[in-house]
């Protein structure tokens, strides 16, 4: 290794370890913290925040980047170091493009827009928040402007969540997605064979869907030598290192199919952030790469195995002698049905595989005319619910359950929806070349072994880190660009079937 990438890596560990700690504030803040820490832990938070940014944006990164640039010129592409210049050359950028009384207006705009957010939701009154959008799209078009763009100022945004990816690019892979899940909705809602999910409505023991949750964790290798699972209502995934990934589930006692599906969602996240490899850490190259390479592990594990017929063959018995009396009249088929049902409803983060995505493209088409001022704040009510009548056949009842119900805008994370349905598209894409990789899996699945699949992202995927964009990895991996033609061929594949369409 060179010696100025070998200075520069030293120098930026501090920036890691303030990061991690930072993290370890917010994981004890949803899990742990008592309500009354909160004003306290938001001042410590802030600080160590402050603390990373300052020593990240300091003359002395700028100067031994551009020092370890000369160093790595002329090197492969994907060699560590060069890979580790290059990624920090793009945090840099985006670290520093954004003049500082812009970085202090954003945050005091979210923090209002974000109380405000609360409050209209909480009473159900949309008015409360409509000023407040109306400047986080302000700040946020400045913002876009800073930061710099060739086609539309959305692309500035997606680059932050989604390096390599362009607003035109995923305006197409929506429509081509769209094209082929209006139909089938239509066909599952007027001809598909009725599901009959209400058993799932049954008492379930908490405690003993907590031990079943902790089975699957193990058999899909997730290593808890090297992470733990703790309760938060909302669940998410952190991690301070490879060798402490902490992972959150849900358990509400009328609904088991939550905590199941968050465990196995959330444990996706978390083996690829312990499949991170041990020279990465302490570096940009640590840890997962893009939030739809994210994504796409979670959702490949939660959906393609997780709700697969195989998967329940397995599991199913196993569940039964959990809940003998719950389950006593309910068949393999029936259950499989009911963890696949397709329901149009309001509720993004509860939507099934058919619809969920319908969910973002909303989003995603308003964000970019509130951006373009094609929209104003006070019209989105309006524009929301016209889209979810004209998508989903359904209209919200008031905006509680409509146009309020995302943290997003609120927080100023315009831009962020569309790697939700990225991930999607890639984890179908992966899964297919999986299966072509690996006769005989799915048939595996039904006797309990979920090491092969686990293999073969840790051999595609994960053993990258951070080095690649999402575009990047498909390329080299696949030899593919992301598409929607494998997440419909997989989707209605599925759910022809259950339906009996
Ligand atoms: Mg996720």
């Amino acid at each position: 290794m060179g010696e100025q990438v070998e200075q520069l890596k030293k120098h930026l560990q501090r920036y890691y370890d303030l990061n991690a700690a930072a993290a370890l504030l917010g994981w004890d803040q949803q899990v742990n913290m008592p309500p009354g820490g909160a004003a306290a832990r938001g001042e410590q938070s802030a600080t160590l925040s402050a603390l990373s940014h300052e020593l990240f944006t300091a003359e002395e990164t700028a100067r031994r980047l551009e020092a370890a640039e000369a160093e790595v010129a002329g090197m492969e592409f994907d060699a560590d170091d060069a890979s580790l210049v290059r990624v920090l050359r793009r945090h840099y950028d985006r670290a520093t493009k954004i003049p500082t009384e812009l970085v202090a207006e954003r945050a005091k705009v979210t923090a209002l827009a974000f109380e405000a957010w609360r409050q209209a939701r909480a009473e159900n009154n949309v008015a409360l928040f409509e000023p407040h959008l109306e400047r986080v799209i302000e700040v946020t078009r400045r913002i876009a402007d800073a930061l710099g763009y060739e086609e539309h100022p959305y692309d500035a945004l997606l680059q932050n969540f989604e390096p390599g990816m362009r607003t035109s690019q995923v305006s197409r892979l929506f429509n081509d997605l769209k094209a082929g899940l209006t139909p089938l909705l239509q066909a599952i809602t007027e001809r598909g064979k009725p599901i009959d999910d209400s058993f799932l409505g049954r008492h379930y023991d908490v405690g003993r869907q907590w031990d079943f949750t902790l089975v699957i964790l193990r058999d899909m290798g997730y290593d808890f030598n090297r992470g733990r699972q703790d309760q938060a209502p909302h669940p998410f995934t952190t991690n301070f290192g490879r060798n402490d990934v902490r992972l959150t589930t849900r358990l509400i006692s009328d609904r088991p199919q939550s905590a199941l599906f968050s465990s196995v969602h959330e444990g996706g996240h978390a083996l690829y952030e312990q499949g991170s490899p041990e020279r990465f850490e302490r570096t940009a190259l640590s840890g997962g790469a893009t939030m739809a390479l994210h994504e796409s592990q979670s959702r490949l594990w939660e959906n393609m195995i997780g709700r697969s017929k195989p998967f329940w063959q397995h599991y199913f018995p196993i569940l039964r002698a959990f809940f003998p009396e719950q389950l006593a009249d309910v068949r393999l088929d029936d259950f499989y049905r009911a963890v696949n049902v397709v329901r149009p409803d309001f509720i993004r983060t509860e939507a099934d595989e058919v619809t969920y995505n319908l969910h973002i493209f909303i989003r995603f088409e308003l964000e970019q005319a509130l951006l373009s001022g094609a929209l104003t704040a006070r019209e989105v009510p309006e524009a929301w619910n016209a889209r979810y009548q004209d998508y989903l056949g359904i209209t919200p009842r008031d905006d509680a359950e409509g146009c309020l119900q995302d943290v997003h805008w609120s927080s100023g994370l315009i831009g962020y929806f569309p790697t939700y349905a990225l991930g999607n598209l890639i984890a179908a894409q992966l899964y297919r070349r999986m299966k072509a990789d690996l006769p005989g899996m799915e048939e595996g699945f039904a006797r309990g072994e979920f090491l092969p699949p686990l293999q073969w992202l840790r051999e595609h995927v994960h053993r990258h880190g951070s080095k690649f964009t999402a575009p990047e990895l498909l390329a080299r991996e696949l030899g593919e660009e992301i598409s929607a033609e494998p997440l419909l061929e997989y989707i209605r594949a599925r759910y022809s079937e259950i339906y009996e369409l």
